[in-house]
């Protein structure tokens, strides 16, 4: 399902007549005259906007890099602080310094950073991109690997371009992130979850499964019954594609309806 969010992030590129990707996050910031202030922060510092009511300006601080251009998180980052920007809501909270309130308390903080989270992934992964990418396989599903691929062409993210996808996929599929026999999460396809195909996070990784068997960056496929990775259904055969993203002992899995 698209979502109210990556439908602003598709308006904005068009204002802004953005059509190439990878998309330039810094050009839309020094369009809408946001500061852009590369900081040491501390480790696991991503990103933060700020409005000074004497500049009458916002800054946007993010993790100073050599390759912050082409820095998949760093962009991603930088895409999710523009959410807070474009949101309506957020841009209002910011402007009347709710954000940094000490007693805000602030409930449906989680909220926020998903809806940013999913503007940075329909602005860095557009719209018009997956479908053309989409029409060019003259299919209406993608494997691995062209997931892959489209990650480098938008310079985003292994997990960002894949979560993009299955969020988009008009197949029954799944996208698992695993570590060892673990799910740590999973996006299913609107189509796969209306039929029960949905893990939680701490959803049990199937022994046999592609998942389990991938130790490297090269992809590892296979076929397994639809009960290994959801009991509770009836479908007879999914197929699975995994590689190993190479940080954390994460693996990154394609479940889908067996293609002919
Ligand atoms: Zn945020």
């Amino acid at each position: 399902m698209i979502t109210s969010e990556e439908r602003l992030a598709a308006q904005i590129l068009d204002a802004l007549e953005l059509k190439k990707v990878p998309i330039d996050v810094f050009e839309i910031a020094r369009k809408e005259k946001i500061k852009l202030c590369p900081t040491h922060g501390s480790t696991g510092f991503c990103g933060r906007l700020e409005y000074f009511p004497d500049l009458g300006r916002f800054l946007l601080f993010y993790p100073d890099h050599p390759d912050a251009e082409v820095n998949p998180r760093i962009r991603f980052s930088i895409g999710h602080e523009l959410g807070h920007y474009y949101i309506e809501e957020h841009r209002e909270r910011l402007m009347r310094g709710e954000f940094h309130s000490s007693e805000s308390g602030f409930i449906c903080e989680k909220t926020f950073e998903m809806q940013a989270d999913s503007f940075a992934s329909g602005l860095l992964l557009p719209e018009r991109t997956l479908t053309r990418f989409l029409q060019s396989k003259g299919r209406n599903f993608l494997t691995l690997q062209e997931m892959l691929t489209l990650a480098e062409r938008c310079a985003t993210s292994r997990e960002c371009a894949a979560i993009r996808y299955a969020k988009f996929a008009e197949e029954k599929c799944a996208v698992v992130v695993s570590r060892g026999d673990n799910v740590l999460y999973s996006i299913s396809s609107d189509d796969a979850a209306r039929i029960a195909l949905r893990l939680k996070h701490g959803s049990q990784v199937p022994p046999q499964s592609a998942a389990r068997r991938a130790t490297t960056a090269s992809i590892t496929e296979g076929e397994i019954p639809g009960s290994a990775w959801f009991p509770w259904t009836n479908v007879r055969t999914l197929s699975e594609e995994s590689i190993a993203l190479g940080y954390g002992g994460l693996v990154l899995t394609l479940v889908a309806y067996a293609h002919s």
